[in-house]
């Protein structure tokens, strides 16, 4: 018999802006389907009305969308599993609810909120601390397990408000063999009857995320650490079933860099961005963003570190995600954009550039700005940065006035001259980087003096700033008539005309 084919699924709630840890998620069941040559599915967990939020769905799309995160069925892209929002689907959870009450794994109760509470603090009383409703206490309260079956009856026909709970067996231990943890295991006596429908007839997550991954065929269930302790409930709810359970893997946690958990407060306070949206906004790239999540928990067999998606599908292996939690770094995110947009053509990052340099108002030709993109690719973060080098678009205003104090003179503004003179005879042809370079050297030689003295003055004149990109090619770039102008301009402005 054939392996069955892997399915995976990102199962979020619409309770606000997708998180990072959520991108994390989805990005690691996406690289898990497509490694496995599966299907990735999108299932929108929007049972909780009260959580509910407008907007978060959409977003949710979008930001997977954004990341290059493809999804093969969900809520948009249809699919045969379908419908995939939980609260198009009451009537499937409602059913399998009875279908457990059925078979005896699961009961009706009827008990009020301060019936319960009554409950409690009778064991409080007792010297039991936080009794649940469960094993122990189950027999006590009102039940289909307790009351008489026409009572239960007429309840029901009454529509007296009553949830449907799970029957936790006592006394069992309940194993689960997780991909990266290994062997867990946990004492049913311990877990409360999971509520499976509750009074206002939707169900529970974990009723539902039980029955959708079965019936959606989800072959690995791939979710953060904190749903860890929820995992018994839904094996149990398997075995009540009498399905077989998906393989399962909990990533860990994604700790702060002061560590404790990356909370939204915490990251706020660090100025660490928590929603892919506002990832997006401050500019980062998604392929360096998807790079970075990949790492935040998986550890590539050798040192590599720079994965395109692709890269990523081919490398990743859920065995060898940690169990720590880990670190989360904005310096290194930031050295991933800068790797990512190294990685670019010129003309490919003079394309993500250009928003920002028409915001700017500065008109500019796209060869024109594939030069701006060689010159700063080395030295940039964001894409945005190609905007920010104003000299490059517009001839200086102003200049740094410490550069001025140590460099200007009567004897450097002479020196310009000389390079002004001789620069504005050069032809096009000549009008490379090499070329300016040499011939620059050449006119200032004729007069004893070496490039290397009057390099500084020269980008101060040309930029008004003392630091940069390569000289000359960023001459090449400004081209002959702006270079002539500067250099002509630059003793009034600077102040200090010679002589
Ligand atoms: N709806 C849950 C969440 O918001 C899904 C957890 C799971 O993957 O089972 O994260």
């Amino acid at each position: 018999m054939s392996e069955s084919i892997a399915r995976l699924r990102f199962a979020p709630s619409p309770t606000g802006l997708l998180h990072i840890g959520g991108l994390r998620t989805a990005l690691y069941n996406y690289l898990l389907a497509r490694q496995l040559g599966g299907a990735f599915v999108l299932r929108i967990e929007d049972t909780d009305q009260k959580r509910f939020v407008e907007g978060a769905e959409a977003d949710i799309f979008r930001s997977l969308q954004w990341a290059g995160i493809s999804i093969d069925e969900g809520p948009q892209e249809g699919g045969p599993h379908g419908p995939y929002r939980q609260s198009e689907r009451r009537d499937v959870y409602r059913e399998h609810a009875e279908m457990l009450v059925a078979k005896g794994a699961a009961y009706y109760a009827f008990d009020t909120e301060e019936e319960i509470e009554l409950m409690r603090a009778r064991y409080r009383e007792a010297g039991i601390e936080s009794a649940g409703y469960g094993v122990r206490t189950r027999g006590e309260m009102r039940n289909s397990l307790t009351l008489p079956v026409d009572e239960v009856e007429s309840l029901l026909s009454q529509e007296v408000p009553h949830v449907v709970r799970l029957k936790v067996p006592a006394g069992r231990t309940v194993q689960l063999s997780d991909l990266i943890r290994g062997d867990v295991s946990f004492e049913s006596d311990v877990i409360d009857d999971q509520v499976l429908m509750k009074s206002d007839g939707l169900p529970t997550y974990h009723l539902a995320v039980v029955v959708d991954d079965h019936l959606m065929n989800i072959t690995h269930v791939v979710r953060g650490e904190d749903w860890l302790s929820s995992t018994p409930k839904h094996l149990l709810l398997y075995e009540a079933f009498g399905w077989t359970a998906p393989k399962m893997a909990h990533l860990p946690l994604i700790l702060s860099p002061s560590g404790g958990k990356l909370s939204k407060r915490n990251a706020e306070k660090m100025g660490i961005p928590v929603t892919v949206r506002q990832y997006v906004e401050a500019g980062y790239e998604p392929d360096a963003l998807v790079n970075f999540l990949a790492l935040l928990g998986w550890h590539p067999a050798d040192d590599r570190e720079l994965f395109s998606m692709d890269d990523l599908i081919r490398a990743f292996d859920i065995n060898r995600v940690g169990l720590a939690g880990v670190q989360f770094d904005l310096d290194k995110l930031n050295w991933f954009n800068q790797q990512h947009l190294r990685s670019l053509t010129d003309s490919e990052l003079a394309s993500l550039g250009r928003p920002f340099v028409e915001e700017k108002g500065y008109e500019v030709s796209d060869a024109a700005l594939e030069s701006v993109a060689a010159l700063l690719k080395e030295r940039i973060t964001f894409a945005r940065e190609l905007a920010d080098v104003t000299y490059l678009f517009a001839d200086p205003a102003a200049f740094d006035a410490k550069g001025v104090k140590k460099r200007w003179s009567i004897e450097a503004a002479e020196r310009l001259t000389w390079l002004e003179a001789h620069l504005s005879s050069l032809s096009n042809e000549q009008w490379t980087a090499s070329t300016i370079h040499d011939e620059a050297e050449k006119a200032l030689l004729a007069r004893d003096v070496p490039l290397g003295k009057v390099m500084p003055v020269f980008r101060l004149a040309l930029t008004g700033e003392t630091s940069g990109p390569e000289l000359f090619p960023l001459i090449e770039y400004l081209g002959r008539d702006t270079v002539v102008r500067r250099l002509r301009n630059a003793p009034a402005l600077i102040g200090t005309s010679p002589e």
